[in-house]
């Protein structure tokens, strides 16, 4: 490309909300055959909402919220704000915390009033010896729904399942379907659990998911494609997505995301909204058109 198409091409790019950063994101953007893209906060509003709560072992649904929102109001986790808004509705004041310590991707746990409390992922609970076996049922259906089902224990055993949901941005779904017309494929990379990832893909006709995965997971998920011989873009807006942004083939963040992402990113979207994805591919395929 010439160094003029690509400043017109940059310029135009500028009028649309779309921030190429690096000249090359322009050009390699046009030979892109898959967009891969993070779940909580790229696809869905990133603002998670608590939509159920179901207590076990004789635990009242006042005395399990309030320790397990005890121990997320020391996490920064979106899921760990939804709890908090949920305990704070009910009027539940918060227990002191020690020991809090939080594994990314799992989960978080604390020493509340002398007991050990964890709240987190299947996975987590059952890496700590939890038996979910009475929640087992349920769990699946709130996965189909599209919810995420998050487990508390205190002292090794099940108190409460927490169902959480997070909207679909309203804009997402004409975007992926402009992504398809133009014949790229488009993946799913999320840290989320399975079920519950595969339901929102199913309901967005996204063709591959790849899901629990840890940030650098999400680097590998994109190795793979790349190794398959696809040229991949990723979209996020996390602090997880960071690293996957930095070592794709075009990593595209979202402004209203975390500073770290947009460091990392070639191309940076003004707005949330993935509209901005589709605009970058018609600047970048229409300059690189009237190039060759
Ligand atoms: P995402 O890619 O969706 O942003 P994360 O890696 O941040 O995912 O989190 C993955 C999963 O780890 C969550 O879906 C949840 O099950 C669990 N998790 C992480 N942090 C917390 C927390 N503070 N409280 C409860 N669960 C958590
Ligand atoms: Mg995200």
């Amino acid at each position: 490309a010439t160094p003029t198409s690509i400043m017109v091409g940059t310029g135009r790019g500028a009028e649309m909300g779309v921030l190429f950063r690096k000249g090359d994101a322009l050009q390699v953007l046009a030979e892109v055959d898959t967009i891969a893209l993070d779940k909580t906060g790229t696809l869905t509003a990133g603002r998670p909402e608590v939509t159920d709560l179901d207590v076990f072992n004789g635990w009242s649904q006042a005395d399990a919220l309030r320790l397990v929102a005890s121990v997320e109001a020391q996490s920064e986790h979106p899921i760990a704000s939804a709890i908090l808004r949920h305990a704070e509705k009910q009027g539940l004041s918060l227990a002191a915390v020690t020991s809090f310590a939080s594994q990314t991707g799992h989960g978080v746990h604390a020493e509340v009033e002398g007991r050990r409390v964890l709240v987190g992922a299947d996975r987590f609970m059952q890496a700590e010896g939890v038996s979910l076996a009475a929640a087992e049922g349920r769990s699946a259906a709130w996965g189909a729904e599209g919810k995420t089902p998050l487990f508390a224990a205190v002292d090794g055993a099940l108190v409460a399942m927490i169902g959480v949901a997070d909207p679909i941005k309203e804009t997402t779904p004409q975007a992926l379907e402009a992504l398809h017309e133009a014949g790229l494929k488009i993946a799913m990379i999320t840290g989320d659990n399975k079920a519950t990832a595969q339901a929102i893909a199913d309901r967005l006709g996204i063709d591959t998911v790849v899901a629990e995965v840890l940030p650098d997971g999400k680097v590998a998920a994109l190795e793979d494609l790349q190794q398959a011989g696809h040229k991949v873009a990723f979209v996020g807006d996390g602090i997880n997505d960071a690293p996957a942004l930095a070592g794709v083939d075009v990593g595209i963040a979202i402004g209203t995301g975390t500073d770290v992402a947009i460091e990392a990113a070639d191309v940076v979207l003004m707005s949330g909204d993935l509209q901005g994805v589709v605009n970058a591919l018609h600047i970048s395929q229409h300059t690189m058109r009237n190039i060759r």
